[in-house]
C-alpha cells in the first residue's frame, strides 16, 4: 500500500468524471474533520445521505496519517453496502480490492495484512470484540449507518460507550478514535448517549421532491401482498407520461423485485415508442434490481449511467434508502412496505415479515429523487394509509428482535448484568429474559445465567444458536458431515431458482420435486442436504445446477460456507471440552436427531387436519408452507420440527422434518421448566454480583450438560 500522499497523487490522476468527489458536499469539510477526529475520542458526523461520508472519511483520515497506528475500520449494517463501498474505495485510490482497502462480512473475508481501510459488517466487529475487547488492530473505528439502529451497531455504541467509561484501558482510551456517522435523524440522541460529544454537521443540498399519492393501497390493504403488480403499472404509467430521468422503485425482498423486474420487462416491451411517449427523447426502459444477494458485477451496472435513450429503472429493497446512493435519481416509486424482523404476538415469536413502512422512512425514500434536481416521488398507496398505517418512527431493531445471539455475546464478554448495559434504547424486560431462557434452553448458559462450556463453543459459530447446537451435537457423534452441508446451505439465499416463464416454471417444479422424492422419505432439511451432495459429487456442479433450476452462486457460496465452518469445528474439536456422544441407528434418525437438539423449541405437533400446534409454551396454529415436500402430506405426520415461520394470510412454517416424540420428550420439559420468574430472579442475582441467590427451580433428574448424553 502505497503512502498517504502517494495515494493522493494517484487518486488526482485518476479523477475521471465518474471518481469526480471534489464535487461532493464532504470535499470542503476535509481539514476540519480531520482535526475534529484527532481532537475528540467520540465524534458525531452527519449529513444527507450522498454527501460522501462513507466513501470520503475513511479517506481522508487515511491521508492524514491515522493507519499508521492501526486500521481504519468501518461498520455497515447491510453486507452489500459494505462489499459494494469497499470497491468503490479501493477503485478511487486505485487499489487492488483486498489490498489497501477491504472488506469483511460474515463468510466472506477479503482483506489483507496491507488492509488499512476495512470496511465490514456490524456484526464482524462484534466478533472481533469477542476475541480482542480493546480492538487493538484499529486506530479508528468509524460505525456508519448510526440512524439504521441495527441490533449490532447499537449493541457497538453500548460497548464502545462502556469501554470508554472503564478505569482500566487507560493507555488505549487515548488511542483509540470513535466516529459514528448517520443520516441527519438520530444525533441529538446519540450524542447525549455519548455524555455530550460532539456532532460535526454536513450541510446538505438537496432539492424539492413533490409527493403523488397513487392510491392503489389504502388501510385495509396493510398485510396485502399483492402490491407488485401496483407498482408496475406506476412505473409503466411514469415511464410513459413523465420526462426523462431515472427511476428508484422501493421493494421488499428478492422475490418480489425479480418479479416486478419480470413483469417490468413485459410490459415495457409492449410501449409502442412512436405513439405512448410523452418525452420522445426516450427509447427504452433499462431495468436493474438490487438487492443484498446480488451477484457484485450485476451490482456494478446500478452505478453506470443508463445508455443515451435508456431510463434507467433500479427496483431496489430498502438498501437504497440509504446505505447506497444511485445518481441521477430524478423518480421514486414507493411501496410503503419493508421487509423487517419483528416480534409477532400471534406466534409469539420474532420472524420476517412485511410491514408499512414509517413516515420517517417514507420520506428518506422520497429524498432519493432530490440529490440533484427537484424530483417527484409516486407512493402507490392512499393519503390515508399513510395516516393509519404507518407509524412515525422505524422501531430500533434491538426492540424488535431475538436477542440470543446478542445476549451471548454479552455474555462471553463478561458483561453478565445484561438488563443494566448502556442500551441507546433498552429493550423491553421480557424480550431480554425470553433470550436468557432460550440460551439456558440450548444449555449455553447455566441456571445461575454463566456461559456453558458449550455456550462457549456456540459463540464461536456465526450462525443462530439453534443451528449451532444441532451442529455441535452432530460434531459430538462424529458425524458433522450431515450437519455441516446443511447448516451450510441454511445459511445462504434461496437455492430454488423460480422461473418467470409459466412452461419452465411446470419443469422447475418437477425437477425440484425429483431432488425431493430422491432423499426417500419427505424432509426438507435433508433434501437441501441432498442437493449440496449431489452437486458437489457431479462433475460438472454448475450445469448440474443447470438442470436442476438451482441457483449455482449460492451452492457456490455454501461450499465455501462449509468450508469456513469446518475450519471452526476443526480448531473446536482439538478442545478437550469438545463433547463427545455414541450414536448407532439411520442416517436419516442421527440428521433429524440432531437437529431436534437444536430445534426443539420449534416442535409442533398436528392437533386436527392440516393444522399444527407449536409446543412452545405458547400454542400457536401453524401450517405447512406450500414449497414444503411435506404440504399436502399433513394427515401422515404427527409431530414435526420447523426451521422457520412465514407470516401471510395464514401462520406458515417452512423447511420442515418430520419425527418422534421420543427424540424431544425430554428436551420439551426445558421449554417449561424454567419460567420467565425464575428467570428475573436470575438476572437480580446477576445484578447483585457476586451475592448467592438460591433459586426455587425444580431439579431434573439429569444436569443441563448430562442430560442429552441420555440420547442414542
Ligand atoms: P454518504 O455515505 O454520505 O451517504 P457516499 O460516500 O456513500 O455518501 O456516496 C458519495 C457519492 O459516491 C455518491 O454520489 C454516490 O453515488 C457515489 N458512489 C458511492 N458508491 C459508488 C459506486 N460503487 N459507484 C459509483 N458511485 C458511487
Ligand atoms: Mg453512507
Amino acid at each position: 500500500m502505497s503512502s498517504g500522499d502517494e495515494t493522493r497523487k494517484l487518486q488526482h490522476q485518476k479523477m475521471s468524471s465518474d471518481l469526480d468527489t471534489l464535487q461532493l458536499p464532504i470535499s470542503g469539510h476535509r481539514e476540519k474533520l480531520i482535526n475534529a477526529v484527532k481532537k475528540y475520542p467520540i465524534l458525531i458526523v452527519t449529513g444527507e445521505t450522498g454527501s460522501g461520508k462513507t466513501t470520503q472519511l475513511p479517506q481522508y483520515l487515511h491521508q492524514a496519517g491515522f493507519a499508521k497506528h492501526g486500521i481504519i475500520g468501518v461498520t455497515q449494517p447491510r453486507r452489500v453496502a459494505a462489499i459494494t463501498v469497499a470497491q468503490r474505495v479501493s477503485e478511487e485510490m486505485n487499489c487492488q480490492l483486498g489490498r489497501g482497502v477491504g472488506y469483511q462480512v460474515r463468510f466472506d473475508d477479503c482483506t489483507s495484512e496491507d488492509t488499512v481501510i476495512k470496511y465490514m459488517t456490524d456484526g464482524c466487529l462484534m466478533r472481533e470484540i469477542l476475541a480482542d475487547s480493546k480492538l487493538s488492530r484499529y486506530s479508528v473505528v468509524i460505525l456508519d449507518e448510526a440512524h439504521e439502529r441495527s441490533l449490532n451497531t447499537d449493541i457497538l455504541f453500548g460497548l464502545l460507550k462502556q469501554f470508554f467509561h472503564r478505569k482500566c484501558h487507560g493507555k488505549r482510551k487515548a488511542t483509540l478514535k470513535v466516529v459514528v456517522m448517520s443520516a441527519t435523524l438520530e444525533e441529538k440522541k446519540l450524542s447525549e448517549f455519548f455524555d455530550s460529544c460532539p456532532v460535526y454537521v454536513i450541510p446538505g443540498r438537496t432539492y424539492p421532491v413533490s409527493t403523488v399519492f397513487c392510491n392503489l393501497i389504502g388501510p385495509e390493504d396493510k398485510e396485502s401482498s399483492a402490491y407488485v403488480k401496483d407498482v408496475v403499472k406506476v412505473v409503466i404509467d411514469l415511464h410513459t407520461n413523465e420526462p426523462a430521468g431515472d427511476i428508484l422503485v422501493f421493494l421488499t425482498g428478492q422475490i418480489e423485485i425479480e418479479k416486478a423486474c419480470d413483469l417490468l420487462y413485459q410490459k415495457a416491451e409492449a410501449i409502442d415508442y412512436n405513439y405512448d411517449m410523452q418525452d420522445r427523447s426516450l427509447e427504452g426502459l433499462l431495468i436493474l434490481p438490487l438487492y443484498g444477494s446480488m451477484p457484485t458485477e450485476q451490482q456494478r451496472k446500478i452505478f453506470q449511467p443508463a445508455p443515451p435513450g435508456l431510463r434507467k429503472c433500479v427496483v431496489a429493497t430498502n438498501i437504497a434508502a440509504t446505505s447506497l446512493t444511485v445518481n441521477g435519481i430524478r423518480y421514486v416509486v414507493d411501496s410503503g412496505f419493508v421487509k423487517q424482523l419483528s416480534y409477532n404476538s400471534r406466534v409469539s415469536m420474532h420472524i420476517l415479515e412485511v410491514v408499512p413502512i414509517s413516515k420517517s422512512e417514507a420520506l428518506q425514500r422520497a429524498g432519493r429523487a432530490g440529490r440533484t434536481s427537484s424530483g417527484k416521488c409516486f407512493c402507490i398507496y392512499s393519503k390515508e394509509f399513510w395516516k393509519k398505517c404507518m407509524p412515525e418512527f422505524t422501531v430500533p431493531e434491538i426492540r424488535r428482535t431475538s436477542l440470543t445471539s446478542v445476549i451471548l455475546t454479552l455474555k462471553c464478554l463478561e458483561i453478565h448484568d445484561v438488563i443494566r448495559f448502556p442500551y441507546v434504547d433498552k429493550p423491553e424486560e421480557r424480550f431480554i429474559l425470553e433470550a436468557l431462557k432460550q440460551l439456558y434452553q440450548c444449555d449455553a448458559i447455566d441456571r445461575r445465567g454463566q456461559v456453558t462450556t458449550l455456550g462457549k463453543l456456540m459463540i464461536e459459530f456465526p450462525l443462530p444458536p439453534s443451528l449451532t447446537r444441532a451442529l455441535i451435537k452432530a460434531a459430538s457423534f462424529g458425524h458433522e458431515s450431515i450437519l455441516l452441508p446443511l447448516a451450510a446451505m441454511l445459511s445462504v439465499e434461496n437455492v430454488f431458482i423460480r422461473p418467470g416463464h409459466p412452461d419452465k416454471q411446470q419443469a422447475a417444479i418437477l425437477k425440484h420435486q425429483e431432488l425431493a422424492t430422491k432423499v426417500g422419505s419427505s424432509n426438507d432439511f435433508a433434501t437441501l442436504l441432498h442437493i449440496f451432495e449431489e452437486c458437489k459429487a457431479s462433475v460438472s456442479p454448475s450445469s448440474w445446477c443447470r438442470d436442476y433450476f438451482i441457483h449455482w452462486r449460492a451452492l457456490k457460496s455454501a461450499f465455501s460456507v462449509e468450508t469456513q465452518l469446518q475450519d471452526i469445528l476443526t480448531r473446536l474439536k482439538n478442545n478437550k471440552d469438545f463433547p463427545v456422544e455414541q450414536f448407532s441407528g439411520s442416517r436419516s434418525e442421527l440428521l433429524r436427531r440432531c437437529l431436534c437438539s437444536g430445534y426443539f423449541m420449534n416442535v409442533a405437533r398436528r392437533s386436527a387436519g392440516k393444522v399444527f400446534c407449536t409446543m412452545d409454551g405458547h400454542g400457536s396454529v401453524v401450517h405447512i408452507h406450500p414449497s414444503s415436500t411435506l404440504f399436502e402430506q399433513e394427515f401422515q405426520l404427527d409431530w414435526i420440527i420447523f426451521h422457520e415461520v412465514i407470516v401471510t394470510s395464514k401462520v406458515y412454517v417452512r423447511i420442515v422434518c418430520p419425527i418422534r416424540y421420543e427424540w424431544v420428550k425430554d428436551l420439551l420439559p426445558k421449554l417449561h421448566e424454567i419460567d420467565v420468574y425464575d428467570l428475573s430472579n436470575v438476572a437480580r442475582h446477576e445484578m447483585a454480583e457476586e451475592e448467592v441467590v438460591k433459586l426455587e427451580i425444580p431439579e431434573r433428574k439429569d444436569s443441563a450438560d448430562s442430560q442429552e448424553g441420555a440420547w442414542g
